[in-house]
């Protein structure tokens, strides 16, 4: 294993293997740690919708720059990342979903995203396969989906052709610093000497910023995801709704997940809820319709393993579990696969294939954190991505390789800062994710 790099990054989902690409292309020896594999967690099980609404203000601008990378990526690659850019189809099938379709369409608008308000007519002419009911329709014709799999495994084979090391099966356990700065991260396959380290963690990167005693909040939540046999391609655009969101692969297949009122949204409880529970418990009871809470006893088992052992001061032996499977929730994904057939009864012809979950890293105003800390310094954040990572992904990598080169990104991202916790009363979102 390298023993000395200009840059160790942590993660190998879409935000590590982004940021390694753009450091290596411009020249810098990186090293990528993984735990498991590349794209084992958040990267490997998303719906990967690439797009606009349903982002906050602010958002928009990155969303905008990475959906134009996303419009090169498969040339940039040179690996085709299967983007289908056919834009989104934002109904509300129920009153409920009234209120939180018209706050998106208004957030849209007034960041000036392309937006069509589409009548019953109308949609059944552009988009005959739609059948069912609905109250409201927006269209928004620039956003698409990729395969998400080939778009880390893109990133991770083009670092690799600029020199990146990518060690998997490898977890960064601790962070050297001395005298205020980064020096080392130790593994448990050695000790890489560095003086910049990127967290792009997912879920686990609290852990290891708490290791340099920087402090973020993170909530962590479940969804469950299911993909149907595949079927002749019939349905162009991503759809969400408020049970259900879908769209259709480059292959057929139908996938299924969460809608915008986040009613399958698991929360398993653990020794962690105890960390910032003044942040969270507010936010956690206003949500308590969309959210169920259940007890893990394998992340239980872990957490106390890993309170027993900071106790006798070992506490990097349990930075992040390896290999775990979330738990599924099948019962869901048929909800949601029933819930989008009323819309498009085609649907019913298919059955589910093969279905899983995956964690979402909830920060308390729904932004990520991203850029250096203020001490150690030479420490990268690029975590807290509360659903929203895969659609940024690519501009991620771009500004955190010229934050780190340059000193300055293209696009400023104070908004990001990780002292905004510790610095005001952070606004509540009306929504969960
Ligand atoms: C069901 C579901 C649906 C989603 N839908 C969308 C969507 O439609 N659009 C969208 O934009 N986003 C969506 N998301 C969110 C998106 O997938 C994530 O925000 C994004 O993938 C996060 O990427 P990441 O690189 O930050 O983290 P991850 O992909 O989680 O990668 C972090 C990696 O770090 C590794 N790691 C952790 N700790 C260590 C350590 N100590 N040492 C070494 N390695 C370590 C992990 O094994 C992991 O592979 C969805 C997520 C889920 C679960």
């Amino acid at each position: 294993m390298e023993d000395r790099a200009d840059v160790v990054v942590v993660g190998g989902g879409i935000s590590g293997c982004a940021i390694a690409y753009n450091l290596a292309k411009r020249g810098k020896k990186v090293v990528l740690l993984e735990k498991d594999e590349i794209a084992f967690e958040a990267s490997g099980r998303t719906v990967a919708a690439v797009g606009l609404l349903g982002k906050q203000e602010g958002e928009f601008l990155f969303a905008e720059h990475s959906l134009r990378l996303y419009d090169q990526l498969s040339d940039d690659l040179s690996y085709d990342v299967e983007f289908i850019k056919e834009g989104r189809l934002l109904p509300a099938e129920a009153e409920a979903d009234r209120p939180i379709f018209q706050e998106m369409v208004a957030a849209a608008k007034d960041a000036g995203v392309e937006l069509e308000l589409l009548g019953r007519e109308q949609v059944r002419r552009r988009f005959p396969y739609i059948e069912g009911g609905f109250y409201d329709m927006a269209y928004s014709p620039n956003e698409g989906h990729v395969n998400p799999v080939k778009v880390v495994d893109g990133f991770a084979r083009a670092a690799r052709e600029y020199g990146v090391q990518i060690y998997t099966g490898c977890i960064a356990t601790d962070i050297g610093v001395t005298g205020g700065r980064v020096t080392s991260v130790d593994t448990n396959k050695g000790e890489i000497k560095t003086d910049v380290v990127v967290n792009a963690a997912g879920v686990w990167a609290y852990r290891l910023a708490d290791r340099v005693g920087v402090h973020i909040p993170i909530q962590i939540v479940r969804l469950s995801q299911g993909e149907t046999e595949p079927a002749p391609r019939f349905i162009e655009p991503f759809v969400r709704s408020g049970i259900y969101c879908m769209r259709q692969t480059a292959s057929g297949n139908i996938r299924v997940s969460n809608g915008y009122r986040d009613q399958a949204v698991y929360h398993d409880l653990s020794f962690h809820d105890m960390r910032d529970i003044a942040v969270w418990l507010p936010r956690l009871i206003k949500q308590r319709k969309y959210v169920s809470f259940r007890l893990d006893m394998e992340l239980l088992r872990y957490d106390l393993r890993a309170f027993l052992a900071s106790v006798r001061g070992r506490s990097n032996h349990h930075i992040a579990p390896r290999n775990k499977e979330p738990r599924r929730a099948l019962h869901k994904v048929r909800g949601q696969l029933a819930a989008a057939s009323k819309l498009i009864p085609r649907l019913k012809r298919l059955s589910i294939q093969n279905h899983w979950a995956g964690y979402i890293d909830l920060t308390p105003d729904l932004l990520p954190v991203l850029g250096p800390v203020g001490r150690p310094e030479g420490f990268f954040l690029s975590m807290g991505f509360s659903g929203h990572g895969f659609a940024l992904g690519p501009i991620v990598g771009q500004l955190l390789a010229e934050m780190i080169i340059d000193g300055k990104p293209s696009l400023p991202l104070d908004m990001f800062s990780a002292d905004r916790f510790g610095k005001m009363d952070t606004p509540m979102p009306t929504r969960l994710m």
